[in-house]
């Protein structure tokens, strides 16, 4: 038996591991789509595999080749869908599907009506390369700052694809009949490159959803469960650096520690729930003022914090009354009921790139004691951080 036989075979059971991985994946990592999409890819490309090996017992030589372009189309038309839908990419399906029907008429063509070695061996492939190329933007287009694993899936998918197009491109120089030589060599490049780009390009799939997976639980980490602002790690975690970005870039930096007002009122009055649901929609409320790059974190209970950035001083210090002021503007609807919610403040400017965040929150929260004890529904400043 040729070792090319030995290649395919290794192909298909590699294809139909994946298939199984990849279904797994999707099952244990969250039922995103685009597992299942990538899934759909492998499944394909097995089927590809199988219609080689199967090809002396299919009659009609056409039917073969059909079968198996139509596979191998598929099979990255799917991959392709899996990182658009990862991406939340809009490329269009419709545009893709034609071009490949497009092409799948022009291989017919050239195999069964007016015979070109050379075009029907290599049209798909080189649909296949267009396929990876854009795959490989996809993957690196859709985020600022791409993840490892990205970056090497998008080497990965243009080397695939840079292979492939000097494979291609040898099968054409054939011609019009086939010339062993060329064949010979496409052979080689083709069956040296495809089983690694396979294990490559499946094994950077996987890394890019255990990074996603990362990324999501270290978010979820930072995360307050009920109002969905950072939570007190987060803030200690990030607040800093952020306090040392703005201040590098010139900007007024203010610190606000709030407080809802008499909250325990609230949940004596209306209920536990009633309270929680006033958490969430009062930090909407907060959250439709603020800006890009401010952080709002929940530091515990009814507690909250706020860094921002403005491009003055007097900006900077008066937002604390504008969120006073949209807090107090209307009452909360929970339940049938209008609840009355009012919050203190309490605002230190900073000034200094050194400044602990904690000991800005500790000076903040001193001056929200004030605010509470002049009467609540109030902003108290305290001595600015030089
Ligand atoms: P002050 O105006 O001085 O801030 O008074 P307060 O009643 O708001 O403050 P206090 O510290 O006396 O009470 C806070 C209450 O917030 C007590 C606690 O049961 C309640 N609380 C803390 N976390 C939550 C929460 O997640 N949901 C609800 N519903 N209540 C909470
Ligand atoms: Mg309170
Ligand atoms: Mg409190």
């Amino acid at each position: 038996m040729s070792p090319i036989f030995f290649i395919l075979v290794t192909l298909l059971l590699t294809s139909i591991i994946w298939s199984v991985i990849f279904l797994m994946a999707w099952f244990t990592l969250g039922k995103k789509s685009y597992a299942l999409f990538w899934g759909g890819a492998f499944v394909l490309s097995a089927c590809q595999w199988g219609t080689i090996l199967l090809r002396p017992y299919f009659d009609s030589d056409t039917l073969y080749w059909m079968t198996g372009v139509s596979f191998s189309m598929g099979s990255v038309i799917l991959g392709t869908c899996g990182h658009a839908i990862r991406a939340r990419c809009p490329i269009n399906l419709k545009y893709l599907l034609a071009l490949a029907v497009i092409t799948l008429a022009a291989v017919y063509y050239y195999k069964a009506i007016n015979v070109h070695v050379g075009l029907f061996m290599s049209l798909y492939i080189y649909y296949d390369i267009l396929l990876l190329l854009v795959n490989a933007v996809i993957i690196i287009k859709h985020k600022a700052k791409s993840l490892p694993a990205e970056v090497g899936a998008a080497i990965t998918y243009t080397l695939c694809g840079i292979c492939l197009f000097i494979a291609a491109t040898i099968a054409l120089m054939q011609g019009s009949q086939v010339n062993q030589t060329y064949l010979d060599l496409y052979t080689l490049i083709n069956f040296i490159t495809v089983p690694t780009a396979h294990v490559g390009m499946a094994v950077f799939i996987i890394f890019i959803m255990a990074s996603d997976l990362a990324q999501e639980m270290q978010k979820l980490a930072i995360t307050d469960v009920l109002t969905k602002c950072i939570n007190r790690r987060g803030f200690y975690d990030i607040g800093q650096q952020k306090l040392e970005a703005h201040l590098s870039c010139k900007q007024h930096v203010s610190l606000i520690y709030w407080d809802i007002d008499s909250f325990k009122n609230i949940n004596d009055e209306f209920g536990h729930a009633a309270g929680d649901e006033v958490l969430v929609q009062a930090t909407q409320r907060i959250k439709a003022c603020l800006q890009k790059e401010d952080i709002f974190a929940r530091l515990g209970g009814e507690e909250f914090v706020i860094l921002i950035a403005r491009e003055t001083e007097l900006k900077a210090q008066k937002f604390a009354d504008t969120l006073r002021e949209t807090l107090a503007s209307k009452p909360i609807a929970c339940k049938k009921q209008c609840i009355d919610v009012t919050a203190s403040f309490g605002v230190i400017s900073i000034k200094c790139v050194n400044t602990p965040i904690d000991k800005a929150i500790d000076l903040a929260d001193k001056a929200l004691y004030i605010a509470k004890h002049e009467g609540k529904n109030k902003v108290a400043y305290a001595m600015p951080l030089n």
